[in-house]
């Protein structure tokens, strides 16, 4: 047996991801739930460059991954030009504008900043294959899943981390890589 495939092999995508065990969940937004007040708290509340956006927080099903500077315009956008829009308007990244009581205000439609297809990986995806993916498709993260269910994320610098940190950890690991 080779001796890389073995040792590449150990690391798989659920010990790169972040949230570790332990940690707090991850920054998340649901598809039509949320308000623009929300919103701007998630924004203001994090320094995350971009947020899955799921079914609802019991599915925990990907719909898609949001960018927090298309977030940050769309709100700006908003606030500044479409009548209407106020801190208590329902946010929603889906095609159609979910049921609301009549004298609600009008909702932010979101759609066009979700990207619907971010790349995703399972947890027991070996890390050899997500750097494999991530330097082919020039990623900038991806998602990682199980069951279909959100689990966790993985960034560029999430790799690079793990990278150096294999590097510093296990300096015969050099000679397999
Ligand atoms: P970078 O890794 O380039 O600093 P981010 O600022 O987006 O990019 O992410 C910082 C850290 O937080 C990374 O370890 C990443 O895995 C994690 N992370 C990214 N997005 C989220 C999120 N929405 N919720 C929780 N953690 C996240």
């Amino acid at each position: 047996l080779d001796a890389k495939e073995e040792f590449t092999h150990t690391t798989l995508a659920a010990n790169v991801m972040r949230p570790r065990r332990n940690e707090v969940p991850l920054t998340v937004l649901t598809q039509d739930d949320m308000t623009v007040e929300d919103l701007e708290a998630t924004i203001n509340e994090t320094t995350y460059n971009g947020f899955p956006v799921i079914v609802s927080k019991e599915s925990q099903r990907l719909v898609g991954f949001a960018l927090r500077r298309d977030i940050t315009i769309a709100l700006e956008n908003a606030r500044r030009k479409q009548e209407g829009i106020v801190t208590s308007s329902r946010v929603h990244f889906t095609q159609h504008t979910p049921t609301l009581p009549a004298d609600s205000p009008r909702p932010l439609k979101l759609r066009s900043i979700l990207d619907m297809s971010p790349f995703t990986v399972t947890d027991h995806t070996p890390m050899e294959i997500v750097v494999d993916i991530f330097r082919k498709l020039g990623l900038r993260q991806c998602l990682v899943t199980h069951n279909g269910r959100l689990l966790g994320i993985i960034t560029k610098k999430d790799i690079l981390r793990h990278m150096a940190q294999m590097t510093n950890q296990d300096p015969e690991s050099i000679m397999f890589n």
